[in-house]
C-alpha cells in the first residue's frame, strides 16, 4: 500500500509516497481503510523536526474510513464499522492500524470525510471553549487566524455558548468566512494593529480571553488585548514558537491566565473522548457546526496541501483523500 513518510525532517519535499507493508492488527487494535486524513498544522511541525518522532514516519494524527480487520480483545468495532480517531500517527496512509480504544464510531449522518474533518480541531475548538476557559453568555474572545481550520470551529462555538467574538484574518476573503461563522468583529491584522482594534471595539476593557494558534507574531500584543485576569491560551505556534517569557510580564499586564494546552491531555480518557467526540459529531450531525472541508488533495499530493497550509493559503479544512 503507498503511505506518505519522512525519512529526514525538511520542507515539503521530504514528504515521501512510499510502498509500505499493509498493517496487520495487533491485541487490541483495528485496521481501518481509510476515507480520508485530515491535514494539520502538527504535521508541519512533526514534518520540519520541531516535533521529534522516530523516523521513518508515517505523518498524520487524524482519520475516518472503514474497520477491516481486528486484533484479540477487540469489542468496541467490528469490521464494517465507519470511525475516526485522532492522536495516532499514521493517517497519511491508505491502511493503519489504530488502537482500538482511541477509536470512535460515526453517528449516522456523519460522513467519513467529516469524521476526518472533524476530529483533531472540532475536539480541540471543545475544549478551548469548554475547558480552557470556559465561555459564557456576555464574554468577549479574540481569535486569531479566525478563517483557519481551526478559527472557524472556534468562532461556531464561541457564538454557540454566547460571547462575542473578535477575529483576526489576513485577507478580505478570509474575513467574509470569518463573519459566515459568526464573528462580530474582523481585524485584517495584515494591515491593522489589531491591539487597539481590540481595545476600542471593548470600549477600552479588553477581552476575557484569546485563544492564540498563531504564537509568535500575535502573543506579545494580545497580553495587552486582555482584561485584568483576563486568560491567554496559547495553543499553537503557526507563525513560529514565541520566545522565552519572563513570568513578571504576566503580573504587570494584569494579574493574567496563561495556559498551553493540548488535546492530547484532553481526551486521555477514554470516557473524555467519548464525551468532546459525541457532542462535536453531534453538533455537525445537526447542522450546529458546519465543516468547511475547502481543500481535497489526493495522498501522493501531500506536499502540496503542506505548502498551501503554510503559506497562509487556505482557509477552513484540508483533507488528504488516499
Ligand atoms: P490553520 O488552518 O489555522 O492555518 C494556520 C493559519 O495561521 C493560516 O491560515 C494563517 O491565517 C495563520 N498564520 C499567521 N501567521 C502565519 C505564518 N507565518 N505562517 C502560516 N500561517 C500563519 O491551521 P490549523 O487549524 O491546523 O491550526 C491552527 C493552530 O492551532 C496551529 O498553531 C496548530 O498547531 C494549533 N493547534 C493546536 C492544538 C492543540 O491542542 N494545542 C490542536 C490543533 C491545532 P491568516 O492568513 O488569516 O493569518
Amino acid at each position: 500500500m503507498k503511505a506518505i513518510r519522512i525519512h529526514t525532517p525538511g520542507g515539503p519535499e521530504a514528504l515521501q509516497y512510499d510502498d509500505v507493508a499493509e498493517p496487520t492488527p495487533g491485541a487490541g487494535q483495528a485496521v481501518i481503510k481509510l476515507a480520508a486524513a485530515g491535514v494539520n498544522f502538527i504535521d508541519v511541525y512533526f514534518r520540519t523536526g520541531a516535533y521529534k518522532a522516530p523516523l521513518p514516519l508515517v505523518l498524520g494524527l487524524e482519520g475516518a474510513g472503514a474497520v477491516t480487520a481486528v486484533g484479540a480483545g477487540v469489542t468496541d468495532v467490528k469490521v464494517g464499522d465507519a470511525v475516526a480517531w485522532t492522536g495516532v500517527p499514521g493517517s497519511y496512509a491508505q491502511m493503519t492500524a489504530v488502537p482500538a480504544d482511541r477509536l470512535v464510531k460515526l453517528p449516522s449522518g456523519v460522513a467519513p470525510k467529516d469524521g476526518a474533518a472533524a476530529m483533531l480541531q472540532g475536539m480541540t475548538a471543545h475544549y478551548l471553549v469548554t475547558s480552557s476557559y470556559p465561555l459564557k453568555k456576555g464574554d468577549t474572545c479574540l481569535v486569531h487566524a479566525a478563517a483557519g481550520g481551526m478559527g472557524l470551529l472556534l468562532c461556531q462555538m464561541a457564538k454557540m455558548l454566547g460571547a462575542t467574538v473578535i477575529g483576526t484574518v489576513s485577507t478580505e476573503e478570509k474575513a467574509a468566512l470569518a463573519k459566515a461563522a459568526g464573528a462580530d468583529h474582523v481585524i485584517l491584522y495584515s494591515k491593522q494593529d489589531f491591539e487597539p482594534e481590540v481595545k476600542r471595539i471593548t470600549g477600552g476593557r479588553g477581552v476575557d480571553v484569546v485563544y492564540d494558534g498563531v504564537g509568535a507574531t500575535t502573543f506579545d500584543k494580545s497580553l495587552n488585548c486582555l482584561r485584568p485576569r483576563g486568560f491567554m491560551i496559547l495553543f499553537g505556534a503557526a507563525s513560529g514558537p514565541v520566545p522565552p517569557l519572563d513570568l513578571q510580564v504576566i503580573n504587570v499586564r494584569g494579574s493574567l491566565f496563561l495556559q498551553r494546552p493540548s488535546l492530547n491531555h484532553h481526551i486521555a480518557a477514554r470516557e473524555e473522548l467519548l464525551q468532546r467526540a459525541g457532542a462535536v459529531l453531534g453538533w455537525i450531525r445537526d447542522g450546529k457546526v458546519k465543516l468547511r472541508i475547502e481543500h481535497q488533495f489526493p495522498l501522493a499530493q501531500a506536499a502540496d496541501a503542506h505548502k498551501a497550509l503554510e503559506g497562509r493559503k487556505t482557509t477552513g479544512k484540508i483533507l488528504l483523500i488516499p
